[in-house]
């Protein structure tokens, strides 16, 4: 057993981490107050090469595997968490879809594209009444009569909704059964009938775009039907295994950003004539952050890892989601705290950390839902 990264991904770390900290590190608090699209930060990542990272490469990526994007993924993250989850949905749920249930027509028309950053992704499925319980959802596809279907319906919270080019949309197409009625359509969204209602004003993340996604009548050809009719909710699922590492992968990114701040400032504030970093009550703060993300990494690469290795990952790709989430949020907690008053205001990026964290312990299952995971798992059920 060997906890190296390997040298290519050392490499390919150490590249993200430079990327970020001159990309995305500078822009971050501006799109967090002004609520704008990391639109710059998403080019620059184009330009990269950062959108095609997991895309194999006769699509016109990097072919790389799922333990390369967390090492990507947590770079960005620690420096911007809107751009990492906007690359996280484009990577793990978007171009994931096609890679892993597509066609080879549809592979070949759409991936080239979401590789270079040219298109955006995004996934659709949670809607007003199915969050949880998403195969509760009732956006209608109803048949063309030509081996297509007509989408009507609403989706909710949607990630990059409104800066997207090419949308995975759940829809039911049986009554039958509530899991086994459920179709996954590519949507493109320039196509008549397809638009973007609210933005969400939200707490983190903000210059992730979150949004309502309006489906009116919109004509999906039977070529975009990806996958069978009917089987969108094994899609759904599967796709959020690997959606769950880049979550996790988010999450490090944040808690490492809190841990790196709170370090630093420990050793520069002085408070009765030493810096605060002497005392031990802050020491500890420090050891806890330190241990729980080696502990989430360590959970995080294994999911990561197993996925790589074409094994089953569910379980441990909750775990690791769980796991990472839960430790975000206590360290950028921590991190304000080590931060005293400093820590709530603007002028250190903790409080911003802190509003991040928040939303990792909910979109893609919540940590009662990862709970529920691996709770059936552990039962067998
Ligand atoms: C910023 C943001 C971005 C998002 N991006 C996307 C996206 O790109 N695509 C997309 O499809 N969706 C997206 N979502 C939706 C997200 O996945 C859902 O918000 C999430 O799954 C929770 O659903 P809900 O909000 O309806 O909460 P609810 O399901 O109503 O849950 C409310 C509470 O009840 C708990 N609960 C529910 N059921 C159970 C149960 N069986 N046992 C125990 N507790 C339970 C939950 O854990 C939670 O604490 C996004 C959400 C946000 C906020």
């Amino acid at each position: 057993m060997n906890f190296d990264l390997p040298e290519d991904l050392v490499a390919l770390r150490d590249g993200a981490r430079e990327f970020a900290e001159k990309e995305l590190a500078p822009r971050a608090a501006a799109s967090d107050e002004a609520e704008t699209f990391v639109e710059a930060q998403w080019k620059a990542c184009g330009e990269q090469g950062w959108a095609g990272l997991s895309i194999p490469e006769a699509y016109g990526g990097a072919g790389l595997g799922s333990v390369a994007t967390s090492v990507m993924l947590q770079e960005l993250a620690r420096a911007c968490a809107a751009t990492a989850v906007t690359m996280s949905v484009h990577l793990g749920l978007a171009s994931s879809a096609l890679v892993l249930y597509g066609n080879e027509a549809q592979k070949q028309k759409y991936l080239p594209r979401l590789a270079s950053g040219e298109w955006l992704g995004a996934y659709a499925l949670s809607e007003a009444g199915s969050g949880s319980d998403a195969a509760a959802l009732r956006c209608a596809a109803t048949p063309d009569g030509a081996g297509g279907f007509v989408l009507d319906g609403t989706k909710l919270w949607i990630t990059s909704g409104d800066h997207a080019d090419l949308i995975v949309v759940f829809a039911r197409t049986s009554q039958a059964s509530k899991s086994k009625g459920i179709t996954a359509f590519l949507v493109e969204a320039a196509w008549p009938g397809f638009s973007a209602g609210k933005k969400e004003k939200k707490m983190g993340i903000r210059g992730s775009s979150t949004v309502e996604i309006r489906l009116d009548r919109v004509k999906v050809p039977k070529e975009n039907v990806l996958g069978e009719v009917d089987k969108g909710f094994g899609v759904a699922l599967g796709l959020l295994d690997g959606g769950r590492i880049g979550i996790a992968s988010q999450a490090l990114g944040i808690a490492q950003a809190c841990l790196d701040a709170s370090v630093k400032y420990a050793q520069e504030r002085e408070q009765f004539g030493q810096p605060i970093a002497s005392f031990q009550s802050i020491q500890w703060k420090l050891a806890e952050m330190a241990l729980r993300i080696d502990a989430a990494r360590l959970l995080t690469f294994r999911a990561a890892w197993l996925k790589d290795q074409g094994r089953p990952h569910t379980r441990e790709a909750s775990m690791a989601k769980l796991d990472a989430s839960r430790c975000a949020d206590f360290c950028a907690k921590e991190a304000v705290q080590v931060h005293g008053g400093a820590g709530y205001t603007k002028e250190f990026p903790v409080e911003r950390f802190f509003r991040d964290a928040r939303i990792t312990e909910i979109y893609e299952g919540t940590t009662e839902i990862q709970n529920l995971v691996i709770a059936r798992q552990t039962l067998g059920a």
